[in-house]
């Protein structure tokens, strides 16, 4: 199986890139952290008093092209703007805090399908 290179500095460039695409909350700050341990989930991503946090799978990362890890890093800051937005506006915004309407609705903002399942492609054998 091809192996890319997972970077830490190119994957905040990715997340601030999507939230700069939210005017409102694009000041969100945020922390990324490249996890050896998490075996589950590509990523996550979530929101706590105005903090975005987002965990990456270093094993499940590198499997997958840089186009894709992209495409997974605007999927968590979906998750992280939806937060976010619960958190500015209680009264109007009530989050999924999963892959619900509002932040299927953020993924079609930043011009993604909304997806929840990436495949890794399996190598064939000869
Ligand atoms: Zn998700």
């Amino acid at each position: 199986m091809t192996c890319y290179p997972v970077k830490r500095d190119l994957l905040i460039k990715y997340a601030q890139e999507c939230l700069n695409l939210f005017e409102l909350v694009q000041d969100t700050p945020f922390v990324l952290r490249i996890s050896k341990q998490s075996k589950k989930n590509y990523a996550t991503g979530c929101c706590r008093n105005g903090v975005g946090y987002i965990t990456v799978s270093y094993n499940r990362f590198r499997k997958i092209t840089p186009r894709r890890q992209k495409e997974i890093i605007f999927h968590e800051v979906c998750h992280v703007v939806d937060w976010r937005l619960a958190e500015c506006f209680p009264k109007s915004w009530k989050t999924d805090r999963w892959h619900g309407k509002h932040w299927k609705g953020l993924m079609v903002q930043v011009g993604l399908k909304p997806r929840t399942r990436y495949k890794i492609r399996k190598k064939r054998r000869k």
